[in-house]
């Protein structure tokens, strides 16, 4: 192994640009010679690659987002789009590549190595919704920027004696929804992975107001169902002032907590050391605090690690 790429694809997140900083130092401490590829499969397709030395990835741990840049291609989903990515390592004698992104961006990277290129993923993405790993990039700075926020409208909701249901991100998985909301002390929290019982919701929000409750905090998970139709049921089964906040893209920025900037440092500089052992078709994780590596196929293949204890839990302690 000489020559490496490094790639960054799907909805970026932060703690991209420290993973992306592991892997070049680390790619240079093992000799190899590294380089980035903009804009993930797209600039793959379009040959966008740049030679990353040490000093390319100084100041940039901090700040949110991939200096890289990132994309979705529908292209490289085709047959002419996959056959023309491996024209392009091949002229560029990259060996391995180590592609960060989502489930999406993990099933590109095996189906390369189906083809002979080595490719080793890095779980990022705020959804944490990668089954391989308990924690993927950018979920604990999205947490912590929806814990933030939650806790400013908890401010004007007790002021004004109102209900707020906050939509959050996350697709189809609902972590985002509960640390947040476990974190801000919410009334209810609204997942997918859990049933909907709006009349039981509705009912804890009037046992709230009974007891002297001043606000009602509902965190609801994109994927669960819109935060403004679940407002208007809310509000005509309690008679509640009930204001919806759809937090979105802010989740998806800002600068990398330290935990992040940990997380992507191990994994990056782990992705380099897989690739000199000559592994492809893996992903990075971290299992119980231990980092750790799998084949991406039976690490996608995993159900959800929705934490149903801590719901329950947090059911518990919003009474
Ligand atoms: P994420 O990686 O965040 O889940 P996407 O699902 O949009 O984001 O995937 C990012 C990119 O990965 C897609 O635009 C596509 O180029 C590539 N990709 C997604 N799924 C596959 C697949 N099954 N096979 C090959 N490439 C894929």
């Amino acid at each position: 192994m000489q020559r490496i790429g490094v790639l960054t694809s799907g909805g970026d997140a932060p703690g991209m640009n420290a993973a992306i900083r592991a892997v070049v130092r680390k790619g240079l401490h093992a000799g190899l010679e590294i380089f980035g590829v903009r804009r993930g499969y797209a600039g793959l397709l379009a040959d966008d690659f740049v030679p990353l030395g040490a000093g390319s990835v100084g100041d940039i741990i901090h700040r949110g987002g991939t200096m890289l840049r990132t994309a979705r291609s529908e292209e490289f989903k085709t047959e002419e789009g996959f056959a023309r990515a491996l024209e392009v390592l091949a002229a560029r004698a990259i060996q391995g590549l180590v592609i960060i992104g989502g489930d999406g961006s993990l099933r590109g990277a095996e189906r390369l190595y189906q083809r002979g290129i080595l490719t080793v993923g890095v779980p990022g993405t705020i959804d944490n919704d990668i089954p391989g790993t308990d924690e993927s990039i950018g979920f604990d700075t999205a947490v912590n920027t929806a814990v933030q926020a939650i806790d400013r409208i908890r401010d004007t909701a007790t002021s004004h004696e109102r209900a707020f249901v906050i939509e959050v991100m996350g697709r189809n998985a609902g972590h985002i929804a509960l640390e947040a909301g476990l974190a801000a002390g919410a009334e209810s929290i609204l997942v997918p992975e859990e049933p909907l019982d709006l009349s039981e919701i509705c009912a804890r929000l009037k046992r709230g107001q009974q007891r002297g409750k001043l606000h009602s905090i509902i965190v609801v998970c994109e994927g669960a169902g819109e935060g403004f139709k679940l407002g208007d049921v809310l509000r005509q089964c309690t008679g509640f002032d009930t204001r919806i906040t759809v937090l979105g893209h802010v989740q998806r920025g800002g600068s990398p907590t330290a935990r992040d900037r940990v997380l992507a440092s191990t994994m990056g500089a782990k992705a380099v050391d897989l690739l000199v052992e000559g592994q492809g078709g893996v992903m990075v994780g971290v299992k119980r605090g231990e980092i750790a590596s799998m084949s991406i196929n039976s690490a996608l293949a995993e159900g959800s690690t929705f934490n149903h204890q801590s719901y329950r839990l947090a059911v518990i302690l919003a009474q």
